[in-house]
């Protein structure tokens, strides 16, 4: 019955959910505060009170019919007006409501501009270690997912192999910083340098070639880390937000895309992805979102909870012998597993300690520890992982190699 386009995805299920499944699986034999769930990005930092309370304002003080009702595809005018005007406030942009698409959170915002900008056989460049959905999202537009291999050793992009993989062919590259599962956050030398590579490519093969930058994790940044704005940087860029970690609402489904004057043809472009929006079922953005948001944009999650789980985790695993780097941003370590990452998972799941493999994110040889959890958890999971290094003696290995 289901489609031969649609196996593989049955058969790679992601081993994110996979992990997740598990561990619900796992809390009832155990009990909840017996397993280490560390598997999903799922925010554990309640979202600020006012979102609450814009809901329980906007149902007194709007229009039913209005606040439930459709509106345009790209959304609500005053929230878009909104959201650009944050934007420019925030960023210096020169956005107006035009340049707003609001969508069902960042993955629509992906899966929006890709069917907007993707014909078959289009190349979609994207570095490793990456989100998995990107190669779902291309593929759904009959694109080929192009990877850029890891530098391990600073989890920064590696710009000459990223020169080496456009060519002719190539339509997009995505960027996603603060990254998920590194936590590095792209500085804007770094930004620089990737666009100097795509106007020059641009200008070889006489096409467009545009930037995504997918930024779900662009508040949640430590020790004052500046996340620079990618628009001013390079031409061709589509910005896709979402509030689902910065508002902690990732149930809600709610984030925009933007599509600045700056792009080619950007008219077209905002059209087309209006278009893109409505046929690929989302129709808009949910409405009672959109209306929240706007009463929401100032608002913040509590960032230091984050950041205390960030200090704990890193610090003890550090001395436990792990090996990671320190991540700026989001709120996951990636972790150098001391063997195969699967292996090291299976080992780990053991001490019920629920971990993703690097390999999920093209990365093999690491794993992703995603500290959205209680700081509670964290306490509480310590003498495991404790015994997992112990176990691979990773002590005596970082001696050994110092
Ligand atoms: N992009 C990245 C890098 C993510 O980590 C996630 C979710 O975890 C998404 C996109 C999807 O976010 P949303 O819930 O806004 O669709």
């Amino acid at each position: 019955m289901i489609a031969d386009k649609m196996r593989p995805l049955v058969e790679n299920n992601s081993a994110i959910r996979a992990m997740f499944e598990e561990g619900k699986k796992m809390a009832l034999l155990y009990g909840r505060e017996n397993v280490y769930d560390f598997s999903l990005g799922n925010p554990n930092v309640p979202a600020p009170k006012a979102v609450n309370q814009a809901i329980l304002d906007i149902i007194k003080e709007e229009e039913t019919t209005f606040v439930h009702g459709y509106m345009s595809n790209a959304g609500y005018e005053d929230v878009r007006a909104a959201v650009a005007g944050s934007l420019n406030r925030r960023f210096g942009t020169h956005f107006h409501l035009e340049n707003i698409l609001m969508t069902v959170g960042a993955a629509s915002g992906m899966n929006v501009i890709l069917k907007t900008i993707l014909d078959p056989g289009d190349e979609v460049v994207v570095f490793a270690p990456y989100f998995m959905e990107y190669g779902s999202y291309v593929r759904n537009y009959d694109g080929v997912l192009v990877v850029v291999p890891p530098d391990t050793k600073t989890f920064y992009p590696d710009l000459e192999e990223f020169e080496r993989r456009i060519t002719k062919k190539t339509k997009a590259v995505i960027i996603n910083t603060p990254n998920n599962p590194t936590g590095v956050i792209y500085s804007s030398g770094t930004l620089e340098k990737i666009a100097g590579i795509m106007e020059k490519k641009e200008k070889e093969y006489g096409k467009s070639i545009v930037l995504i930058s997918d930024e779900p994790y662009r508040e949640l940044a430590y020790d004052g880390a500046e996340v620079p704005y990618v628009t001013p940087f390079y031409h061709n860029t589509f910005v896709c937000y979402s509030y689902s970690k910065s508002l902690s609402l990732p149930g809600e489904r709610i984030g925009y895309l933007v599509i600045p004057d700056e792009v080619d043809d950007s008219q077209k472009v905002i059209a087309a992805a209006t278009i893109s929006n409505r046929v690929l079922g989302c129709v808009n953005a949910p409405s009672l979102m959109q209306r929240v948001i706007m009463r929401c944009l100032e608002e913040q999650v509590n960032l230091e909870a984050y950041n205390r789980n960030r200090e704990l985790l890193y610090n003890s695993l550090k001395e436990y012998g792990f090996e990671c780097i320190k991540p700026e941003g989001a709120f996951y370590l990636f972790v150098k597993a001391p063997v195969d990452d699967k292996e090291f998972c299976g080992y780990c799941k053991e001490h019920r300690v629920l971990l993703v493999p690097g390999s999920s994110f093209a990365c093999p040889g690491y794993v992703r520890i995603a500290y959205c959890v209680s700081y509670d958890q964290i306490v509480r999971s310590l003498p495991a992982f404790k015994k997992i290094a112990e176990a691979y003696g990773l002590m005596e290995r970082k001696e050994g190699a110092e």
